[in-house]
């Protein structure tokens, strides 16, 4: 039978991403260690918590006008056999559109992003890929630290490790290999998944609550419309979400070396770990990238229910606004 034309674009798309995404055999990473076996638990308690929230509330809303093909699947094992093993999990559409990496676990100790990026790995996208590592940096997350514990307090924190200036290579393996996964997709943006301690709104020195990324034509008004989504669900000022588009994000990170190098839209998102508790944080992240993608072009629509906006409302309303004792 003679394929149309779409079909012929789509198998192209397939073609030229799997190319791209050259999934591995290794198979899934064992589980290492009790800490590790913990941090799984609580991925999964997070993802059974959140599974009301896949389904979206409103029937008419989510019947398609058209059947689309479900997107692929894919899993990649970065570093396998070593301590740094983590997974790389793709969801790819049948239909062309921008390619997005989101990282959660830079830092062993913001476990929100962790549990978000578990949670969005299992979301089917309408256009493009979505490419996700949940722990970017394994021996941090199994600490449960900011750093590798086993290393040098320099060498140790990965989101430092990245080239800082445009002739640098990245430092140690977890960043050698973030960076070549970053160099062979190519990603048209990158979601940075990482947490604060205060509320940047109410003066925190800390940047928990917010949007980092540099200015630019390309992210502007999609950030703006995200900060709105979010804030939309928040009450008090203080505790709201604002942009810190001046610096690009921290020399030696992703966020700034992917924008750098590759001229990547890259966005660090920023939740709260002092003081919000994690079920809130994390579906404050949810919010935020299900925005994020529909604005880029991933998603034709919200994959987030009516049932976690409303959640987030009532914690809002109940919330207190931070004291400038809570923000330092
Ligand atoms: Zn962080």
């Amino acid at each position: 039978m003679e394929k149309t034309q779409t079909q012929t674009q789509m198998q192209t798309h397939t073609q030229t991403v799997l190319s791209r995404v050259r999934v591995q055999s290794s198979g899934l990473p064992l589980v290492r260690s009790c800490l590790h076996t913990f941090a799984i638990v609580l991925a999964i308690s997070l993802a059974l918590f959140y599974q009301p929230t896949l389904i979206h509330a409103d029937p008419e809303a989510s019947a398609p006008t058209t059947q689309a093909a479900p997107a692929r699947q894919h899993t990649e094992v970065l570093l396998a056999g070593t301590r740094y093993e983590t997974q790389v999990l793709y969801q790819i559409a049948n239909d062309v559109g921008p390619t997005v990496f989101v990282l959660g676990g830079m830092h062993g100790d913001e476990p929100a992003g962790i549990a978000a990026a578990d949670i969005i790995a299992t979301w089917s996208v309408d256009h493009g890929t979505l490419v996700i590592v949940p722990r970017a940096h394994q021996p941090a997350v199994e600490a449960q630290r900011r750093r590798d514990p086993d290393k040098p307090k320099g060498d140790g924190d990965l989101n430092r490790n990245f080239p800082a200036q445009h002739n640098d290579t990245p430092l140690g393996e977890p960043a050698t290999a973030i960076w070549e996964l970053v160099t062979r997709l190519q990603p048209d943006w990158i979601i940075d998944l990482h947490e604060g301690y205060g509320y940047r709104a109410s003066g925190s020195k800390s940047v928990g609550n917010s949007l980092i990324y540099l200015s630019s034509p390309t992210i502007n008004p999609i950030a703006e419309a995200t900060v709105n989504a979010i804030n939309a669900t928040i009450h008090h000022d203080g505790r709201k979400f604002v942009h810190l588009r001046k610096s690009g994000g921290v020399k030696g990170g992703l966020v700034a070396a992917a924008r750098k190098r590759f001229g990547t839209n890259a966005v660090g998102v920023e939740t709260v770990s002092k003081f919000d508790p994690i079920e809130h944080r994390v579906g404050q992240q949810l919010v935020i990238v299900d925005a994020m993608l529909q604005q880029i072009g991933n998603l034709n629509r919200s994959v987030v229910s009516k049932a976690l906006l409303e959640k987030l409302n009532q914690f809002e309303q109940a919330a207190t606004p931070p004291t400038p004792v809570e923000t330092h």
